[in-house]
């Protein structure tokens, strides 16, 4: 899932490497060898930027730049997951509020959580510290939680997600249909966005299937009154598929990749920003 700059793909730690990685990785975190690129989520009827999702990426020193699947899934397993995100948090509660002090369009930004990080004492008051030492407001952060791992205590997740609601921090359930989340989730959880994931997106012009859950679950979500994000656009085709069955918003690349900081303040600068004309004007 490459965004900007080569990225070393997905690899499966051997495990004689696993443990030096580890110490790598521990290393990394809160050094500028954690990169957080960010990638523009636009409102499809206006065309506009409305939020960026921070994404990390892990300049290691020998290896290159790798994708996050190379080191999240190694976070998650052992103890940090919890200071990796709160290092993203930092970075990207930094960059929205610097968006901002410079003028730029106000835009939310998004972090992906994982569940371990909701799990663990205190998490709310984690989160208000960040915001309040990065000067920003609760309503421009949206948390996405992440498929990647099952939430293992609901209840520890569901009070931590409801006292960060309360803040004014609002929550998205990432990759919604095709991941661990189940429907209860829509219930129990203060959530105010669904995302389909990149698979889901991909096959909705191909499979009558697919088409048929992603519009299922457009329905149902603003039955709930719920905004929707379909992620992974590229063709004109999701495009239309998404546009005509009045999904709220869009994230691909073809309206950009994850992308450093300044080049994202280029691309805000720049805002409203419309569509490539190849890959989406009819
Ligand atoms: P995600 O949160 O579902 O993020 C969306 C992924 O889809 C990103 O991959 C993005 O680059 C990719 N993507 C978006 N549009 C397109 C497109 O049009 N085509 C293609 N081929 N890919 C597209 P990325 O950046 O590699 O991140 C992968 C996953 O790693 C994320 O999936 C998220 O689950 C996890 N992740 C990333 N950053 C963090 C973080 O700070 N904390 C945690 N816990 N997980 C993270
Ligand atoms: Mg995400
Ligand atoms: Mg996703």
């Amino acid at each position: 899932m490459a965004g900007t700059g080569t990225i070393v793909q997905p690899t499966v730690w051997r495990p004689e490497i696993r443990g030096a990685m580890e110490t790598d990785l521990d290393r990394a975190i809160d050094t500028d060898q954690l990169v957080v690129h960010y990638q523009p989520i636009i409102e499809l009827r206006t065309g506009e930027i409305r939020a960026a999702e921070a994404l990390v990426r892990w300049q290691h020193p020998r290896l290159g730049l790798l994708a996050p699947e190379s080191f999240i899934p190694l976070a998650e397993q052992t103890r940090l997951i919890a200071p990796l995100g709160d290092a993203v948090m930092r970075r990207a509660f930094h960059a929205a509020r610097s968006w901002r002090r410079a003028g730029l369009p106000s835009v939310a930004v998004t972090v992906n959580v994982a569940p371990q990080q909701l799990e663990r004492p205190g998490p709310a008051a984690r989160v208000a510290a960040l915001l309040a030492e990065a000067k920003l407001e609760p309503g421009a952060v949206l948390l996405e939680l992440t498929e990647s791992a099952a939430v293992r205590d609901l209840d520890a997740a569901a009070r931590a997600m409801h006292e960060l609601r309360e803040l004014g921090v609002r929550f998205a359930i990432d990759d919604f249909g095709t991941g661990y989340a189940s429907l209860d989730y829509l219930r129990r959880f203060p959530v105010a966005v669904l995302k389909l994931g990149c698979g889901l997106v991909w096959s909705v012009t191909e499979d009558p299937g697919a088409a048929t859950i992603a519009s299922a679950i457009v329905t149902l979500a603003h039955d709930l009154g719920l905004d929707v994000v379909a992620e992974g656009v590229e063709t004109a085709e999701q495009f239309e598929f998404f546009r005509d069955r009045a999904c709220d918003m869009i994230q691909g690349r073809g309206s950009g990749a994850p992308m450093p900081d300044e080049m994202f303040r280029g691309l805000l600068a720049g805002a409203p920003v419309r569509a490539p004309a190849s890959a989406f004007d009819a």
